[in-house]
């Protein structure tokens, strides 16, 4: 069968990672969460006492070493050979991790990164900008939507799961100005690719979101 590359984009609480998480494991692929890897970049630029500016993030990039590792229990992310799997999803990390995600140089080096994980096929990657830039040859591209109200939800019940109490009003706000932020910066903005497939996943389950990925990823493997 042909390993082919699988690219979700989509804005925050979409749904791509259980969706990307799901069809790599029905279709046994390597799933790949790009936004881990924006977000170990910021958790080493909050450690670092750095400026926020492309100078300093410059800098810090030339001296961290970012790995991606995959065991069966998923995507684990090291920063300096330090899992960090757990902290890059603090509060902190995801009120600076646009700001971090615009400067070039770090997408520079990350989209190569991400690039050299998935040239032989056989993957899911979900990000921003897999469609557009990271793979713009891949076979398949969806782009999930949903709205504001439900993906606040869904990021409020994550959030609560992981003892973290936010009201959805502010999840709401949180995430429309990620979204805005995303979509205007100039390097790689969220967009969707001419070619992609949208999926509007409010009203859908997680079972439904990936049968529908699934179907389409068979109809071309
Ligand atoms: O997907 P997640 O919410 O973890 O992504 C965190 C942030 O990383 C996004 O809001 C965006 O700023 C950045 N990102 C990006 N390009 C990607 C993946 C994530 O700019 N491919």
């Amino acid at each position: 069968m042909k390993k082919i590359i699988i690219a979700i984009d989509g804005p925050a609480g979409s749904g791509k990672t259980t969706t990307a998480k799901q069809t790599a494991k029905r279709l046994s692929y390597i799933y790949i969460d790009t936004g881990a890897m924006y977000r170990a970049v910021t958790y080493a630029w909050l450690g670092s006492g750095l400026p926020m500016d492309e100078k300093a993030v410059a800098s810090l990039m030339s001296r961290i070493n970012l790995e991606i590792v995959h065991t069966d229990a998923g995507q684990k992310t090291l920063l300096n050979g330090k899992d960090i799997s757990e902290e890059i999803r603090l509060p902190e990390v995801t009120a600076s991790v646009s700001e971090i995600s615009a400067f070039g140089c770090v997408r520079d080096k990350l989209v190569e990164q991400q690039r050299n994980i998935g040239k032989s096929g056989g993957v899911v990657c979900e990000g921003r900008d897999i469609g557009t830039v990271v793979f713009p040859n891949a076979e398949l591209k969806i782009y999930l939507v949903a709205s504001i109200e439900s993906r606040a939800q869904r990021r409020t019940l994550e959030l609560s799961q992981k003892g973290l109490d936010f009201s959805v009003d502010e999840i709401k706000k949180q995430i429309a100005a990620r979204d805005k932020f995303d979509s205007s910066r100039t390097h790689s903005p969220l967009r969707k690719a001419k070619d992609a497939v949208e999926i509007d996943t409010s009203g859908l389950s997680i079972e439904q979101q990936t049968e529908k990925v699934v179907e389409l990823a068979r109809s071309i493997i």
